[in-house]
């Protein structure tokens, strides 16, 4: 089992349950279980199945993989366009609560001027806030790209008509 699971193997348009995303990156299910609930994997856990949507869990992984290769500071989030961890533009971030302890911390790459996501823990906000202007949003986000579509109305549509749904 390779140390960081390929995003390769996500399809960004599916949408997977714990089992299927298991499955489809090659790790255990108590291991997406846990990306889930400690480590800001974005899912909707309203309802059983969990549900994965492909562009979160693809984001997740590339993500993971890159932190791996090189270490981010508290004040910084990875550019995956730039490849290379920036200092978000202004020190200016949002925290999007995702699960009672952990969300994604976002910012603008002063580069590229691009979203950036980094997946980070509740406790850890405090030396995040010590670098960067943190707002905490539980709300709309007030950094969005203009085409994002409406993602819980596309979970919920696809996930009714999702033949597999029930295996988890
Ligand atoms: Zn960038």
């Amino acid at each position: 089992m390779p140390k960081h699971p390929s995003p390769q193997r996500v399809k960004r348009h599916q949408i997977y349950t714990v089992w299927e995303a298991a499955e489809a990156v090659g790790v255990h299910r108590q291991t997406v279980i846990r990306w889930i609930k400690d480590k800001g994997l974005s899912a909707d856990t309203s309802q059983r199945p969990w549900l994965i949507e492909g562009r979160e869990f693809k984001a997740f992984l590339e993500e993971r993989r890159v932190r791996g290769k090189c270490r981010l500071l508290p004040g910084q989030i990875f550019c995956l366009p730039c490849r290379s961890p920036k200092n978000p533009e202004g020190r200016i971030a949002e925290f999007h609560l995702k699960t009672s302890t952990t969300g994604a911390l976002i910012g603008i790459c002063p580069d590229c001027g691009r979203l950036m996501h980094r997946f980070v823990g509740r406790a850890d906000l405090d030396q995040i806030r010590a670098q960067l202007d943190v707002t905490i949003s539980k709300a709309v986000p007030r950094l969005v790209e203009p085409d994002e579509p409406n993602e819980t109305v596309t979970l919920k549509q696809e996930a009714r008509t999702h033949g597999k749904a029930q295996r988890q």
